[in-house]
């Protein structure tokens, strides 16, 4: 089962009657429970792709089918609702809110889902669980490493039950030893029934991917099984 379809996908950015086509005909599909590396050199589109895969933008044209629904010519506000629903986000930056608590910030999806305090503060705990933080729930991000924060972060995307979970340089701000403690918490996400997508430009995170797609100018340059598959549990 496809949990992304894209046909055609082109995306320009035009710059006042300049158009800068970055995207130039993706055509892909990611089923249920792959694990994907995505990846590329500097300016060849992948943020781009992982904006439309995100739903934070919409492609210039061709078709993206996100389990199921046809997300490439909806209007904001429908967007934001898919987006809610479907895709769990892990940033570089963590992005977590400075003065709420650990088990807060992981119950933040659930506030616009509207789900009551009591359930919404259950299950952001059983999601700290998950990623083995339970002991750090009162702590705000200023009193935690940025492993832990990382592990927030994966908490609060994990914490709606997304069909996919994506992840641009999740590794980008920590050192190689929390780097690998944080790509076994992607593996066992994946090892859960989990579809994760990461950007990466570390060709030693991407071997904790099944699959790697490279991106050229654009295009999909190389599409295929990672050999090197780093087994996680
Ligand atoms: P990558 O993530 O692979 O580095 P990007 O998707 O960020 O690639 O960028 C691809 C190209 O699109 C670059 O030339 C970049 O300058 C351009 N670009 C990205 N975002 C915008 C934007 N919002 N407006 C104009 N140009 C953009
Ligand atoms: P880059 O990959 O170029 O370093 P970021 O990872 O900071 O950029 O952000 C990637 C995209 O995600 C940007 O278009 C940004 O607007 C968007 N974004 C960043 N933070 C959030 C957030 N908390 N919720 C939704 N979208 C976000």
């Amino acid at each position: 089962k496809s949990v992304i379809h894209l046909e055609e996908i082109r995306k320009s950015y035009y710059l006042g009657k300049n158009e800068l086509p970055v995207l130039k005909g993706v055509t892909l599909d990611i089923f249920k429970n792959e694990y994907v590396a995505l990846m590329g050199p500097s300016g060849s589109g992948k943020s781009t792709l992982m904006n439309i895969l995100g739903c934070l933008d919409t492609p210039t044209s061709g078709s993206y089918i996100l389990s199921g629904h046809d997300v490439s010519k909806m209007e904001d506000n429908d967007l934001a609702r898919v987006r809610g629903k479907e895709i769990g986000f892990v940033f570089q930056q963590f992005n977590l809110m400075p003065r709420l608590t650990a088990l807060e910030n992981v119950a933040i999806p659930l506030i616009y889902a509207g789900i009551g305090k009591k359930e919404r503060l259950e299950k952001a705990m059983a999601m700290l669980e998950k990623v083995k933080l339970e002991n750090r729930a009162d702590h705000k991000p200023n009193e935690l490493s940025g492993g832990q924060c990382q592990r927030v972060a994966i908490a609060r995307a994990l914490v709606n039950d997304p069909s996919l979970i994506l992840a641009d340089e999740p590794t980008g701000n920590l050192d190689t030893k929390t780097s690998i403690e944080i790509m076994d918490i992607f593996g066992a996400i994946h090892a859960s029934g989990n579809t994760v997508v990461l950007v990466t430009h570390e060709e030693d995170i991407a071997d904790h991917a099944r699959r790697i797609i490279r991106l050229r100018d654009g295009v999909i340059e190389s599409d295929r099984i990672n050999q090197k598959y780093v087994v996680t549990n």
